[in-house]
């Protein structure tokens, strides 16, 4: 008589299949998973801690300044109207340099915008996309749960979903999504080297209220020890980020809340007002970890699985939200194999130039600002003036948030995915 086979191994022999596996569902899988639904693709997402609870990573205290382009994907995505309700515009860009004579002031109105973006809660954001996610076409998501024993062919890539309660599903995609974050153990899994360069500075970021509402303006101050932004929130608080020495951090992390108000206004000044009350403060090590490729055999990168920046210039979500919108594009555009050589190769290629553009404007800035060479400060001061006065200046900034080169996402142009 012949042997049955077991469960597990059936299981094994008999994978459940699906087109595209994206592992992680922080502000940059969540909304790829979003981007793909309904488009005839059959998406799995996987996130290992559930959004709205205390420990999510992504859809924490922060809060994210989004850059028009993204408006135009999330509005494309049908999440703007409910994010909107909670979001600042900027009307204003203020940047000036502690202790010297150098500032820049850049008006929307004056570029012929509305607003340069859009300043909202991170956690506004993770309820707006999971809400949408929700019975979203074709789109399975599992949370909290996360992927085991991955095996990565040329035709598909293997893996054992696990949820919290145990279960344990062998699963195949024909393609893998690294959303994983910086310290994506999908990248280290598809054998994709990572180089870490650490800043040796910490951001804390916190919610301050101040005595009087805000008008739209953003604030960036350099200051010796690091960067400070001071964002407009909704309903006239500030969104802040000091960033600073680990040294400076860890004090000023132990003080009480009106203590360290204090301490930031003396690093910020008054532009703002007075700060008077604030919200819970979170800390983040500044790195920039930056991926040797984002693509190899069945695999993708995205976000910050393939480069996390120093927030100096709000710029790794932005640029994350184009990684997701233009994957999305590429995959719902595909006539065959969504995880082919020649797909991951295009899109690969196709977001080389925004990439490196903006991985080197960031990194660029934390390094002049950052400087303690002589002179640098008198460079960074003539600079800011320059800018001041420096209408094409002015305009490139202003047109940071469309991207660095490549092709454009449709989404982000305000076209349809397809
Ligand atoms: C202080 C600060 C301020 C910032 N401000 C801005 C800004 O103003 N504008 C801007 O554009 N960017 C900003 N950024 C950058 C932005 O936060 C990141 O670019 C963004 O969070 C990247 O999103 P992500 O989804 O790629 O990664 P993450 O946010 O790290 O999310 C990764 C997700 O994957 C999940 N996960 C991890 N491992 C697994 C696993 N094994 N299985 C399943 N799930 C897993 C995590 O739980 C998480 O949900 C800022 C960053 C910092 C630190």
């Amino acid at each position: 008589m012949a042997e049955s086979a077991s469960p597990a191994a059936l299981s094994r022999a008999m994978p459940r299949e699906v087109d595209v596996a994206i592992i992680g569902g922080g502000l940059v899988g969540a909304s790829l998973a979003l981007g793909l639904a309904g488009t005839g693709v059959q998406v799995l997402l996987v996130e290992n801690i559930a959004p709205g609870s205390a420990a999510q990573p992504s859809f924490d205290e922060r809060t994210t300044a989004l850059g028009n382009a993204s408006r135009r994907i999330f509005q494309g995505l049908g999440v703007w109207d409910e994010i909107s309700r909670e979001a600042a515009a900027i009307r204003a860009i203020h940047v000036s340099d502690a202790g010297r004579f150098g500032f820049a002031r850049l008006q929307a109105a004056q570029h012929g915008i509305d607003a340069f973006g859009y300043v909202v809660p991170n956690r506004v954001i993770g309820a707006a996309l999971w809400g949408r996610l929700e019975g979203a076409k074709g789109v399975d998501v599992r949370v909290p749960a996360s992927v085991e024993d991955l095996d990565i062919t040329t035709e598909r890539a293997y893996f054992t979903l696990v949820t919290a309660a145990g279960a344990r599903e062998v699963t195949s995609a024909r393609l893998l999504v690294a959303a994983d974050g910086a310290h994506s153990a999908v990248r280290a899994a598809a054998g994709i080297e990572a180089s870490i360069e650490d800043y040796d500075q910490v951001a804390i970021a916190a919610a301050v209220k101040g005595d009087r509402g805000n008008d739209g303006t953003a604030y960036e101050r350099f200051t010796p020890s690091g960067p400070v932004a001071v964002l407009p929130l909704r309903g006239g608080g500030y969104g802040t980020i000091w960033s600073c020495t680990p040294q400076r951090a860890a004090q000023l992390l132990q003080l009480p809340d009106d203590a360290y108000l204090a301490e930031l206004q003396r690093c910020f000044g008054w532009r703002a007002g007075r700060f008077r009350r604030m919200g819970r403060r979170a800390s983040y090590p500044l790195k920039l970890t930056r991926a040797a490729t984002t693509v190899a055999r069945r695999t993708v990168l995205i976000g910050n699985a393939a480069q996390a920046l120093h927030p100096i210039a709000g710029q790794g979500f932005n640029l994350g939200l184009r990684d997701a919108a233009l994957l999305a594009e590429v995959i719902a555009a595909a006539t065959g194999d969504v995880g082919s050589p020649e797909l991951l190769r295009k899109f690969s290629d196709w977001r080389a130039a925004d990439r490196g553009g903006v991985v080197r404007f960031t990194d660029g800035l934390v390094r002049l600002f950052g400087s303690r060479i002589p002179g640098a400060g008198l460079v960074r001061n003539l600079g800011l003036l320059a800018f001041d006065l420096s209408p094409p200046a002015k305009r490139a900034l202003a047109r940071v948030s469309l991207g660095f080169g490549g092709p454009t996402p449709r989404l982000a142009r305000g076209l349809p995915l397809q």
